[in-house]
């Protein structure tokens, strides 16, 4: 459904922060994209969103194409037309809406507005939390509460393909694993297809069907979860279970 063929990004016409990378995202799998601080994750999100060129990024080469239209650089209004939202990292609601106002302002692009009091409901399902401060400013909200919030907005949008960066950042464990469950149900629920930058390997590969390890602006390996979950180095380097 997603394609990525090998792109080159470049920031500020002078920083080289991807250097050909390549991958998909077949329709209804979760697809982890993992690594250190600085491999060029959310690069390869904000490439896919069209949010790169809010940073002076550029893509130099290669490109993108989702359900067989290319888009790479395309507009991001663009980009969620065509069914892909990226919730952004350091979880970024609308402060000032409540809880119930951030995930309607989600559904903006929407044409089928009489559904979206029942999706409402239905992410009040998925969190709980949420629904009990549904009436909250959302800056009032504690971290987590504000990621499930981001979280919510994005499936208020109905995209295709959710791009998700960093949901465990700066998140206690209890409610990570939540989130994780609360994902894994989403895209099973919704068939939602769902590409996850994280930095924590074990829980972003608890859930996916597929991971892509990068290093340095290259992806340096690659495989189905289970695979992955088998290879010596990763349990080593990135699940600290060697
Ligand atoms: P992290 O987990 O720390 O966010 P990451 O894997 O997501 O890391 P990126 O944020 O994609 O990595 O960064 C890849 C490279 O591009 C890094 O060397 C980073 O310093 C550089 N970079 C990222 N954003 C910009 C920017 N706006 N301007 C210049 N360089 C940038």
């Amino acid at each position: 459904m997603l394609r990525v063929n090998n792109i080159e990004v470049v920031y500020s016409k002078m920083i080289l922060a991807l250097k050909g990378v390549s991958l998909e995202v077949p329709e209804g799998k979760i697809v982890a994209l993992l690594g250190s601080n600085g491999a060029g994750k959310s690069t390869t999100l904000k490439s896919i969103s069209g949010l790169l060129a809010g940073e002076d990024g550029l893509i130099t080469d290669g490109t993108i194409e989702f359900k067989g239209k290319k888009i790479t650089g395309m507009a991001p209004d663009a980009i969620v037309k065509n069914g892909i939202f990226q919730c952004i990292e350091g979880r970024r609601v609308f402060k000032d809406l409540t809880v119930e106002e951030n995930l309607m302002a989600g559904a903006y692009t929407r044409k089928d507005r009489k559904n979206i009091k029942g999706d409402i409901e239905n992410i009040y399902e998925y969190f709980p939390k949420l629904k009990a401060l549904q009436s909250r400013k959302a800056g009032f909200l504690s971290g987590g509460e504000q990621q499930m919030l981001a979280i919510g907005r994005g499936i208020m949008a109905k995209p295709k393909l959710l791009l998700l960066d960093e949901p465990s950042l700066g998140i206690a464990p209890l409610l990570v694993e939540e989130i994780f469950k609360n994902i894994k149900k989403i895209n099973q629920e919704e068939g939602m297809s769902i590409l996850v930058v994280e930095q924590n390997a074990a829980v972003a590969l608890s859930i996916a069907d597929y991971g892509y390890i990068m290093e340095g602006g290259r992806v340096v390996m690659e495989g189905a979860v289970e695979n992955l979950l088998a290879n010596e180095e990763i349990r080593e380097h990135y699940l600290g279970i060697g």
